[in-house]
């Protein structure tokens, strides 16, 4: 990137900009090479500047929240990546009906959501506990858990198009699947969403709450660096379940280990490599095909460019 540009973004979005940086100490699986630029917007004027001139300039972009699905190859990525750590702004209010309304921006955590439910005693997105999202990753994954999907308790969002114009999107218009969100118009990023909530008791909430981090404790191996579940559960079944019946857990590429507490996990058990992770992926689409003749379906998210 020359340096009419790099000094064009750091003038639109201020100092929170970082130039060829390895995005590995971003992921949560800790791999990805370097972004030519990583930008961190902190507000929607900021937003709308950076992609109207990225859009005139024809530089790609991509939005991120908490990079806790990506998978980013080692060459990294050409063009701008987008954080939107900074845009986490959350309110309440309270609609005519008497519901409570919770309008989060895009960067804001599920687990600040979570807490905030907890210590207003709000139901309806304790299943979110425990994973390490943000706002907008999680309407793009339609992320669930525990027989809920982020779907459920939307009401409306706001997305910014690839100009900068921004339109706010009623739930019944959005299109959800499983771990899957029809983006409504191409390439747009989600700016906020609101979420319709009810009372409840805060101690109800607050065990609610507690007991679902404690099962998520016991069946996943938090204390290695990974990207949640890799593969999306093929019509029902638990993706780790066929893994673990053909013997895969302990299996390991370079430094991708498929979890020997939980099949569905891909772990970084040192210094991985994306090519590790992928490799380790295609071996287990492999083996699942061949033997259970089923097509085990990637959820996580791969961006970048190879080495
Ligand atoms: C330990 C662990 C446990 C997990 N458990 C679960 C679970 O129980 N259920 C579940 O569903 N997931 C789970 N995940 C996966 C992940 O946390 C969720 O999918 C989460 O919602 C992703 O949010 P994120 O902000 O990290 O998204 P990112 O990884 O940053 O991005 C994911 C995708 O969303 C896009 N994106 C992000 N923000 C925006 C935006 N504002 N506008 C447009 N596009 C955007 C990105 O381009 C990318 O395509 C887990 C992950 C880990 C590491």
């Amino acid at each position: 990137m020359n340096e009419t540009f790099r000094q064009e973004l750091e003038r639109l979005t201020g100092e929170d900009i970082l130039f060829d940086e390895p995005l590995s100490r971003h992921t949560s699986i800790g791999v990805g090479g370097c972004a030519d630029a990583l930008v961190f917007p902190g507000n929607r004027e900021q937003l709308h500047g950076l992609l109207s001139f990225l859009r005139r300039e024809e530089i790609p972009c991509v939005p991120v929240g908490n990079w806790t699905n990506l998978i980013v190859r080692d060459g990294g990525v050409r063009g701008v990546v987008i954080g939107l750590k900074n845009m986490n702004a959350s309110r309440l209010f309270q609609d005519p009906s008497g519901d409570l309304l919770l309008q989060a921006e895009a960067g804001a955590s599920l687990s600040d959501l979570v807490n905030l439910s907890a210590t207003e005693g709000l139901t309806g997105l304790e299943f979110c506990a425990g994973i390490p999202g943000s706002v907008g990753g999680a309407i793009i994954m339609n992320a669930g858990a525990y027989g809920r999907e982020i779907k459920d308790a939307l009401e409306e969002l706001t997305l910014m198009d690839v100009r900068g114009m921004a339109r706010t999107w009623p739930r019944g218009q959005l299109q959800f699947e499983y771990r899957h969100f029809v983006l409504p118009e191409k390439d747009a990023v989600i700016l906020d969403a609101t979420f319709r909530l009810s009372r409840s008791n805060k101690e109800i909430v607050k065990e609610k709450i507690a007991d679902i981090r404690r099962m998520r404790k016991e069946k996943h191996p938090l204390e290695y660096r990974s990207a949640g579940s890799v593969f999306k559960n093929p019509q029902g079944q638990p993706a780790g379940k066929i893994i673990d019946e053909l013997g895969l857990k302990g299996l390991q590429i370079g430094g991708a280990k498929v979890s020997e507490k939980h099949g569905n996990f891909i772990v970084n058990v040192g210094q991985a490599k994306a090519r590790d992770i992928l490799d380790l992926i295609r071996t287990i689409q492999d083996k699942v095909l061949r033997e259970k003749g089923i097509h085990l379906e990637v959820e996580v998210i791969t961006i970048g460019e190879d080495l």
